[in-house]
């Protein structure tokens, strides 16, 4: 039984059809990549996969439960985290209190002593790189500094299976490489990924799998090699890789 799946997930705004039936699976410790054209639907995918959407038509099953219906912040508890295109951590929070933020969200029922999370949250922050900037507060991180708190901010409802939307968009060709690491570091922590990247550049590198969305409908699943070397992917994505 797959992780996650989308069974005929489809997705309309007024008369747009953002979403035409979606049919996909994420194995246990798969990485699997998104990609697709400005505007073929791959947040609002992830929208609808993270509970903060609800489809048109279709179901989503995680874990062998029927979620459609679940709201994000129960997909959250159940393992299913998510990061978000625009990064969006407390501004006037430090990164350390962000972080701990997450922490106590997580935990429901126990809560781990002060003690505990603070060391929790130190750890995270360094496994993302931003270990000196723990008191900074979340506005004055540059937009890859932000992009890593974001991901500690998932990382600290301790998912079984991250949504990761465009976490290289915007970055130097520098920041770039430490995302491609930083794919690397998930997975040997035992994490499921599904990422968007909007350069197949990143996630060809990464990916075990890739899947490609244009105007709503999937139109590749497979090995990356396989996938990036379609006509139907190179027509849809024509002049779009931006490196
Ligand atoms: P991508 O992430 O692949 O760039 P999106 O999922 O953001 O694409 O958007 C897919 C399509 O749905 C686009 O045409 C977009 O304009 C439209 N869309 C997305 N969200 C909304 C919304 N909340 N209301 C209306 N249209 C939307
Ligand atoms: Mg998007």
């Amino acid at each position: 039984m797959a992780l996650l799946e989308s069974r005929g997930v489809s997705k309309a705004f007024g008369g747009l059809l953002a979403l035409r039936r979606v049919d996909l699976a994420i194995e246990e410790r798969e990485l699997v990549g998104l990609l697709g054209p400005n505007g073929s639907g791959k947040t609002t995918l992830f929208n609808i996969l993270s509970g903060l959407l609800r489809p048109t038509g279709g179901e989503v099953w995680f874990r062998g439960m029927r979620i459609t219906k679940t709201g994000p912040v129960e997909r959250s508890r159940l393992g299913l985290g998510r990061t978000f295109q625009i990064a969006r951590p407390f501004a006037h929070l430090s990164a350390l209190d962000n972080v701990l933020v997450g922490i106590t969200f997580r935990s429901r029922h126990r809560q781990p002593s002060s003690a505990d999370r603070r060391r929790e949250a130190e750890k995270l922050l360094e496994t993302v790189g931003l270990g000196d900037k723990a008191y900074w507060q979340a506005r004055e991180l540059s937009l890859g500094e932000a992009k890593r708190l974001e991901l500690a901010l998932a990382l600290s409802t301790r998912p079984t299976l991250l949504l990761l939307d465009e976490l290289a968009s915007g970055l130097s060709p520098k920041g770039r490489e430490e995302v491609i690491r930083f794919y690397g570091r998930l997975r040997e922590r035992g994490l499921t990924i599904f990422a968007i990247e909007h350069s197949f550049r990143v996630l060809a590198q990464v990916a075990d799998r890739l899947i490609v969305l244009d105007q709503g409908s999937i139109v590749a699943d497979g090995r990356p090699d396989a996938v990036l070397g379609s006509p139907r992917v190179s027509a849809a994505y024509l002049g779009e890789d931006d490196g």
